[in-house]
């Protein structure tokens, strides 16, 4: 492990921030090996000290993974000076350990989303190179039809020059309103909605449900998440 000094540790593990944890020290309730610690700056070993605070034993992890079944109404982003943000929908132990979310889905879009502070992870995932899935769900209003499913299939582009790779449209259910599932590997903005409205729909409502391999879990309800789990990590990659 890496030499961290003691309050950015406790900081990355979600103790609290920069000053909280500081005043936790000095108060010396914190312990590294057995031994009472008073000074922030103490470098600590980040994989083998072993750091308690009130005689609770820190847990330190380089990389932290989070899935969130994002409602309706958050900003996809660290910081808005007007909107909630997703990072607001974590516990105040998990904003403080710098993740971030992995690509973006729109303010009035719901459903899966990875947030990690694992920079690579995240670049790995977002690359076109990559060609990693993702499958959303839409209510459309308006009739879908055979002739849409040929042209995602084809790649459309559109009258001010984008273009997208073609993506594969399932249709569920066919009428005034429709449900549709699609699949595409790029994440242009408004991709979906964008590809939608170039076949003369509009729609009305969005939610990712698959990243990869990874399905949104049902018994992740909206607004909530947690700890992806080793093997689902995998299927993400
Ligand atoms: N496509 C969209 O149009 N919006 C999203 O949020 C994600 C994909």
């Amino acid at each position: 492990g890496k030499k961290i000094r003691l309050d950015k540790y406790l900081v990355h593990v979600g103790y609290g921030t920069r000053s909280t944890v500081q005043k936790i020290i000095r108060g010396k309730k914190v312990k590294v090996d057995g031994q009472v610690i008073i000074k922030p700056e103490t470098a600590v070993n980040s994989l083998t000290s072993v750091v308690e605070v009130n005689g609770e034993r820190m847990d330190y992890q380089e990389f932290y993974h989070f899935i969130l079944n994002k409602p309706r109404g958050y900003i996809t982003a660290t910081e808005d000076g007007r909107d909630q943000t997703v990072l607001d929908l974590l516990e105040e132990r998990d904003q403080n350990k710098e993740v971030f979310p992995v690509g973006r889905l729109d303010k009035d879009t719901e459903g899966l989303l990875i947030l990690t502070n694992d920079g690579k992870m995240a670049h790995g995932l977002l690359s076109p190179k990559r060609h990693v899935d993702k499958v959303y769900y839409a209510r459309v209003a308006g009739k879908m039809t055979e002739e849409d499913i040929k042209m995602f299939a084809e790649g459309i582009a559109l009258t001010d020059g984008t273009k997208y790779a073609p993506g594969k449209l399932e249709i569920i259910r066919s009428d005034e309103e429709s449900e549709i599932y699609v699949t595409i590997h790029e994440g242009k903005f408004h991709q979906v909605k964008r590809m939608v409205q170039a076949v003369g729909k509009e729609v009305v409502y969005l939610k990712r449900i698959k990243m990869g391999g990874l399905e949104l879990p049902e018994d992740l309800s909206l607004g909530t998440y947690r700890t992806l789990t080793k093997e689902e990590l995998d299927l993400l990659t």
